[in-house]
């Protein structure tokens, strides 16, 4: 009998350097999360492909640069259709990659990925990289370009593959970019598709190179003199270190880090759009999204109803083979990760000592078609949380929601609100649900976060511009501003009146 389509390994995944494929002697593997075993060999990059690559986006650079916006869009427009007609063929990949449930991978992940790459493509061809011109004097005048940096590298995070390569590559590449593209060593497998669909769409060879390999391909990137700037997505620490590696070359960066956010829900908020938001805010990729509302604030007239309600909602989330449609819960992407969420648990129950309403340590319920081996644990939500508890203190990026009540008596509760939020080095996104839309504002107004929302959360479109304050992060990424991080600027004063030199001509 043959193995299932799910657990068929693939041949060797080679990089993709100048447009062609490219095999190394070693290589490493990558895992199907869902049930622990090889999915595929992927070729490591070593120092020489590193270099290679970033060589090969130098070559290039001098033509791409150059080729008008309009055309370098026409091109882009292309592989957009390309991705949204292999949009369930790449879902197929990331589901196996991730272990995130065929419902939304086929729904979000390829879709906001082309979404972007069609919002950049659109805005160069309509004058977004057009500068501004000022007249200062009557014979005067100045006037700004944009030009682009010279070969970036983007580094990827594991949860969202290849809407991360395409956040990164689309502005890059729309700007007259080139990049060498390094995916996280635990979900490499879109790497080579995404490569070739921008080389069907017509970009030419060495705009876009994919080198794999683990921290350490990363870091000969970060280090390398011709890299321009570095596009980081993924932990706080690693990105400090990825951050500094790069100032010693003075190089450009984007840093979009983690998060620990506040979800805050004020008495009056609609009880059903409250837990939604919450639910959405923490299981959602089974809690594997950065910009997690992992914090929830209830206030204590709420606590009981809101509980209750939530308990009602967990049984919507459904563990269960990854292709099932109805499925909409997958197990965790990695055997390290696994054991780092379950350790968080470990501590909320044991040492943190917070109340446990719902899941806790062990797998959810799996049909019996399911493989017991996956890196699963059970949704879970602690209530009775404090702030000192590490559970509430720092990012566990897994599904752990924890409930902070409030004291909704208290006459100064929105200021203590909004300390208590903002009591954490991260600020990467925040929320508030109420029916008071101006207090809304008022209390957005003052959360120290890079993304807010307002009786919702996670939405991210294109034309949103994203990234974190504080340690969450530097830059943004996506909508007009995310082109600017994309390009330096040139400005040139232009003298019609005469000559420079007036002032020395009177000595
Ligand atoms: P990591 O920081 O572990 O890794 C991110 C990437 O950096 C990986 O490709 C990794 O390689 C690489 N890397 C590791 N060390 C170095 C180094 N010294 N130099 C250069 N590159 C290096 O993050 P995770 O992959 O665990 O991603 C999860 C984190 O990402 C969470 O904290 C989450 O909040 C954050 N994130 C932030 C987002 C945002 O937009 N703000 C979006 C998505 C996630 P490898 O893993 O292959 O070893």
């Amino acid at each position: 009998m043959g193995q299932p389509e799910s657990h068929k390994r693939n041949d060797t995944q080679p990089l993709f350097i100048d447009g062609k494929r490219h095999t190394t002697s070693e290589t490493f593997q990558s895992i199907d999360p869902s049930c622990n075993k090889p999915l595929a060999d992927i070729c490591k990059a070593d120092k020489q492909a590193v270099h290679s690559a970033v060589e090969a986006g130098r070559r290039a650079f001098a033509k791409w640069s150059t080729t008008p916006p309009i055309e370098r869009s026409r091109i882009l427009l292309r592989a957009v259709a390309l991705l949204r007609e292999r949009n369930d063929e790449l879902a197929r990949i990331e589901t196996r990659d991730t272990g995130k449930p065929f419902s939304e991978t086929s729904t979000v992940d390829i879709i906001t990925g082309a979404d972007v790459l069609e919002y950049y493509a659109n805005l160069i061809a309509s004058g977004g990289l057009n500068g501004e011109t000022t007249q200062l004097r009557s014979d005067a005048w100045l006037y700004t370009t944009k030009a682009p940096l010279g070969v970036c590298a983007g580094i990827g995070a594991w949860n969202y593959p290849i809407q991360i390569a395409l956040w990164k590559s689309a502005p890059c590449l729309a700007a007259g970019n080139c990049m060498v593209y390094k995916p996280s060593e635990f979900t490499p497998l879109h790497g080579l598709p995404l490569a070739e669909i921008y080389a069907e769409a017509g970009v030419p060879p060495g705009v876009f190179n994919v080198v794999q390999g683990a921290g350490d391909v990363g870091a000969l990137l970060t280090s390398h003199p011709s890299i321009a700037k570095v596009s980081f997505t993924g932990q706080v620490s690693t990105g400090c270190r990825v951050a500094s590696a790069a100032a010693a070359g003075m190089k450009y960066v984007t840093m979009e880090l983690g998060g620990k956010s506040p979800c805050i829900i004020l008495p009056d908020a609609d009880l059903d759009g409250a837990v939604n938001g919450a639910m959405m805010a923490n299981f959602f990729s089974s809690g594997q999204v950065c910009t997690n509302g992992t914090r929830v604030f209830v206030p204590q007239s709420m606590l009981s109803a809101f509980e209750s309600r939530l308990l009602e909602k967990m049984s919507e989330v459904r563990a269960g083979d990854l292709m099932d449609p109805s499925t909409n819960f997958g197990p965790l992407v990695s055997k390290v990760h696994w054991e780092k969420v379950a350790k968080y648990i470990k501590q909320g129950i044991e040492v943190d000592r917070a109340k446990l309403l719902y899941g806790g340590l062990g797998a959810p319920k799996l049909p019996d078609s399911v493989s017991k081996n996956g890196f699963w644990v059970k949704p879970t939500a602690f209530t009775n949380c404090t702030d000192s508890m590490i559970i509430a203190r720092e990012e566990i990026f897994g599904p752990v929601m924890c409930i902070l009540p409030y004291a909704d008596s208290r006459p100064d509760r929105i200021d203590d609100l909004i300390r208590r939020a903002n009591n954490t080095p991260m600020g990467l996104a925040a929320g508030v649900f109420t029916k008071n839309i101006d207090l809304a504002h008022r209390v957005v107004a003052r959360l120290e976060a890079g993304i807010t929302w307002i009786n919702t959360w996670g939405e991210s479109p294109a034309e949103m511009p994203v990234g974190g304050w504080k340690m969450s992060g530097l830059g943004v990424e996506n909508g007009r501003r995310g082109l600017e991080n994309w390009v330096q600027n040139k400005s040139t004063l232009v003298e019609m009146g005469g000559s420079v030199a007036t002032v020395f001509a009177k000595l």
